[in-house]
């Protein structure tokens, strides 16, 4: 599942390859995905309309437009966008396909269907129940001082915490327990009973393993390519997640395999605390 380090990797991707072109064709078939792909909306509405921004909200991508618009997409568990050659051929489970400049095709390619793309108005984007319902941005600049006192207010695991979409947008499984592992932490040590400095600790570290896997653009650990078609190489740096039954980078005991609210969750008996 492309997580927050992957989506953001496709936004610069896109913002520095597509940002000004204008959209001259829509083609595609009205599936289902997480929510209905309305492809005759989207062919009313989305020609003549200039790419002006790409933006970022936990997990999902939101593409600004002009005249005044805004298209939303989630990649789900097997999304991928694609700058294509209008020339090469579609990818199997190309859902949409929007033309730029004729010179580019943007396509949408989501075997598993858990991916969405929807149009929403202006003013559509503050009435969304789902964007509005997502909590900190762990990148945003007010994280550090903000989310340490929000986790220390709640009794359950941090683990849980850390997945928690109303609480902290966008940190999945990998990067939650990449970040407990880093901070010494152990995964269901209760928020309230965890000494501020170590959660300030545990949101410094989420912030530096996830500004990481950005740089290193995204994990291939499964099925995502970023628009260029580049696969990021950020998954050999990952010492927790993936390395169960192994010795633990910095005490050598062997990683463990819990299940924490119905994840696997990888973590070390001896350091983690
Ligand atoms: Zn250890």
């Amino acid at each position: 599942m492309p997580e927050l380090p992957e989506v953001e990797t496709v936004r610069r991707a896109l913002e520095r390859h597509a940002t000004g072109r204008t959209i001259d064709s829509v083609h595609g078939q009205a599936v289902q995905l997480r929510r209905p792909l309305d492809i005759g909306l989207l062919r009313r509405r989305l020609p003549g309309h200039r790419l002006t921004r790409f933006r970022r909200r936990a997990k999902f991508l939101l593409v600004d437009l002009d005249p005044p618009g805004t298209l939303l997409i989630h990649l789900g568990m097997s999304g991928r966008l694609l700058l294509s050659d209008p020339a090469s051929p579609l990818l199997p489970h190309t859902h949409l396909s929007l033309g730029l400049d004729r010179a580019l095709e943007l396509r949408f390619v989501d075997p598993r269907r858990f991916g969405l793309v929807s149009w929403l108005a202006l003013g559509d984007e503050a009435r969304d129940p789902t964007l509005s319902a997502l909590g900190l941005e762990p990148l945003d600049e007010r994280a550090p001082r903000e989310l340490p006192p929000l986790l220390h207010a709640r009794r359950a695991p941090l683990k849980a915490l850390l997945l928690d979409q109303r609480l902290v947008a966008g940190v999945g499984n990998i990067y939650a327990a990449e970040a407990l592992w880093r901070a010494g932490i152990r995964p269901s040590r209760p928020g309230h009973r965890t000494a501020l400095p170590r959660l300030e600790r545990l949101v410094d570290e989420v912030r530096a393993v996830l500004s990481e896997a950005v740089e290193q653009g995204g994990t291939t650990i499964r099925d995502f390519a970023s628009p260029e078609g580049n696969f990021g190489d950020f998954a050999v740096r990952l010492q927790a997640y993936g390395h169960a039954g192994e010795p633990c980078p910095r005490c050598a005991q062997p990683m463990v395999d819990d299940r924490l609210a119905g994840r696997a969750t990888v973590w070390c008996r001896q350091c983690q605390r």
